[in-house]
């Protein structure tokens, strides 16, 4: 451990990950706080890194509220839908309003926004979307962060986050490594933003072995927004609702300016609407929800995957009427170009031509996340002006550990922000950071070297493991007293494949499942105390690892409190098969005792807050 050498950083506001939501988050820090030191750290290089690494070809939260194209309350509504009731409409509203300012500086910045030619305005691809030639969104918004903070860090993976010594349940930092140096890193803040974007790969993927990077949701995501948290003590929320995505198969392109731009549409294998045979079948489960509109993410998967189980697949995407017009063949190419180039190569290895054959669409296997169709993450004070007292303690985006905020993905309770949305969500965290440290509600933090020094010895011990134990390798990489990530990670998967509705089990589980997943996990973490690194990229992977099991314990137990079946389509608790509303229309919260590891359960109110007001001003 001598041979590390240690560095130290003392700062105001730290923002570990700088995705969407962390540069935004270091953006607007420095526009309030001036005179503030503001440190960025980021696990990649922020000019390419989160999901929107690759670019987007749209931005797929804008009200438009200067031409009165939508306004917030719509977007609480639509929200509202797509997750059967069930989100926090304070923090949807708050981002919501605050959305277009964020998109009109993309612009500003030099984003290029494709215009409609006879209005002048965003070229909409749906209702909310709109289309961008989008791919160097992120160095553009990775940019604006770097000419904001004092230093950008990238290549350092945050692995622990510091707690005050004083004062109790108070942040006082983060530490990580660099995976090029190996060098150890504490950042002793009075405030840490956690925005470390959401969780792939703790179900197992569908593609495996050589293909196993290709995945919907980006590969690298590896669950730190919420095992940070999570492993200090900070409450949770919504994490059953995992998010599955139906896309074309094995690339994962994008569908959305398919069925919205293209007017394409799908259909099974006999050519026939597959969707309304399921109708019956589905209101049997969920009620009057089926007939909302439009009909939520959720329950077109759910007629999918039964028309798929029925044996109606392959699912198609009808493209081959669409791209006999040149102008929607050429979007429906560039749809791929600027966000996901690797389907159009998948469809060419394959032999597709979209003109001539309608390609497949597969349904993903299960992701967390806080910002898309979905709203997994930490539960968060709301803004003081919308938030009823069950919501709100003090400082807007702020966790239940004092002085430690979150956004995008890491937020729980808000779906649909999307890209823009959680680079807005960033600068809501920081504007309230920036007020809490002005308060002076972040005087007098005391981190100590011994615990630095702690977490120091656990971040290395994956390579102390490899060098005692690779003496004992018995072949290949099988080693009796260590497990590599790579071993680690697909016994992870596996567990939560089986056990917790992954697609082994058409995203079936019950009580039974989750209790024996509950098990299996708990062993698995155990056994993660001997993985083994045999450099500093494979130290990387061990830590990604133990922050997707964390994650993964969380999602279990959430999975196992929901007793009903809300989201058919993402998962199914077999004992439960029916949207309760009755017992369940509420968000769940949980909290892991970082002394005991045990995790406690409870019911928290939802308030359709939008409606309430309008009923309120109506009387
Ligand atoms: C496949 C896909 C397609 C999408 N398409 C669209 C679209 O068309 N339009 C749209 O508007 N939105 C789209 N989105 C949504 C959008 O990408 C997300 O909402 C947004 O990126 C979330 O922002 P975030 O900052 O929370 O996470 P991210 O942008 O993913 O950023 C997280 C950052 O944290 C870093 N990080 C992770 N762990 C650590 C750690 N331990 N230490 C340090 N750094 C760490 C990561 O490297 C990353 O840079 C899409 C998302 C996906 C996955």
């Amino acid at each position: 451990m001598a041979k590390v050498k240690t560095h130290y950083e003392d700062c105001d506001v730290l923002v570990v990950g700088g995705g969407m939501a962390g540069t935004g988050a270091t953006f607007e820090a420095r526009h309030w706080g001036r005179d503030l030191k503001i440190i960025c750290v980021e696990k990649a290089n922020i000019d390419r890194s989160g999901a929107v690494a690759q670019g987007l070809y749209a931005i797929n939260c804008y009200m438009g509220m200067q031409w009165d194209e939508n306004q917030p309350e719509d977007h609480v509504r639509y929200a509202r839908n797509d997750l059967m009731g069930l989100v926090r409409e304070d923090l949807g509203y708050d981002m919501a309003r605050h959305v277009d300012s964020a998109v009109h500086m993309f612009d500003e910045w030099g984003l290029p926004m494709m215009k409609d030619e006879k209005t002048g305005h965003y070229l909409r691809e749906g209702k909310w979307q709109i289309m961008i030639h989008g791919e160097s969104y992120k160095p553009i918004v990775a940019e604006a962060a770097k000419k904001s903070a004092d230093k950008i860090y990238n290549r350092i993976m945050v692995t622990h986050l510091l707690m005050d010594e004083e004062k109790e349940n108070r942040v006082g930092g983060a530490v990580g490594f660099n995976m090029r140096t190996g060098d150890y890193h504490v950042f002793r803040a009075k405030t840490v933003i956690v925005a470390a974007g959401g969780a792939s790969h703790i179900f197992k993927p569908r593609a495996v072995g050589e293909g196993m990077g290709r995945t919907w949701y980006a590969p690298w995501s590896n669950g730190s927004a919420y095992a940070l948290p999570i492993a200090v003590g900070a409450k949770m929320t919504q994490m059953e609702n995992r998010i599955v995505l139906c896309r074309f198969k094995d690339g994962y392109g994008p569908v959305g300016a398919y069925f919205l731009h293209l007017k394409t549409y799908t259909q099974n294998a006999n050519g026939e609407n597959y969707e309304e045979k399921w109708y019956d079948q589905t209101k049997e489960l969920v009620g009057e929800y089926i007939d909302h509109h439009p009909t939520p993410t959720c329950l077109r998967n759910h007629a999918f995957i039964q028309e798929t189980i029925a044996g109606g697949g392959p699912i198609q995407m009808v493209t081959t009427e669409a791209f006999q017009d040149p102008h929607l063949e050429t979007v429906g190419w560039e749809n791929f170009l600027g966000m996901t180039v690797g389907q159009a190569v998948v469809w060419a290895s394959q032999n597709i031509d979209p003109k001539y054959t309608n390609p497949e669409l597969t349904t993903s296997e299960p992701y967390v996340m806080g910002s898309h169709a979905t709203c997994s993450g930490a539960w968060v004070s709301g803004p003081e002006d919308l938030s009823p007292p069950e919501y709100f303690w003090g400082y807007n985006r702020m966790l239940t550990v004092d002085g430690l905020f979150g956004a995008g993905d890491t937020v729980g309770g808000s779906a649909h922000k999307f890209s823009s949305g959680s680079f807005t969500e960033g600068r809501l965290a920081a504007k309230a950071a920036v007020k809490y440290i002005q308060d002076q509600k972040a005087e007098n933090i005391k981190v100590t070297d011994k615990q630095c020094e702690d977490f120091k010895e656990a971040i290395y011990k994956p390579l102390e493991n490899y060098t005692v134990g690779q003496n004992e390798i018995t072949g290949g990489t099988v080693s009796p007293s260590y497990i590599s990530p790579i071993q680690g990670l697909q016994r992870l998967q596996r567990i939560m494949d089986e056990y917790v509705g992954g697609i082994a089990t058409n995203y079936m589980t019950n009580a039974n499942m989750l209790k024996r997943g509950l098990e299996l996990l708990e062993w698995l973490q155990e056994d993660l105390e001997n993985v083994g690194a045999e450099d500093y990229h494979q130290l990387m992977r061990a830590w990604e690892l133990k922050h997707r099991a964390l994650t993964s314990q969380c999602v279990t137990e959430h999975t196992m409190f929901r007793e009903e079946t809300r989201w058919p389509g993402y998962y199914y608790r077999g004992d439960h098969m029916k949207l309760d509303d009755e017992n369940w229309h509420c968000l769940t919260v949980s909290r892991r005792d970082p002394k005991t590891g045990k995790f406690t359960m409870e019911k928290a109110p939802v308030y359709h807050i939008v409606d309430e007001k309008e009923k309120k001003e109506a009387s």
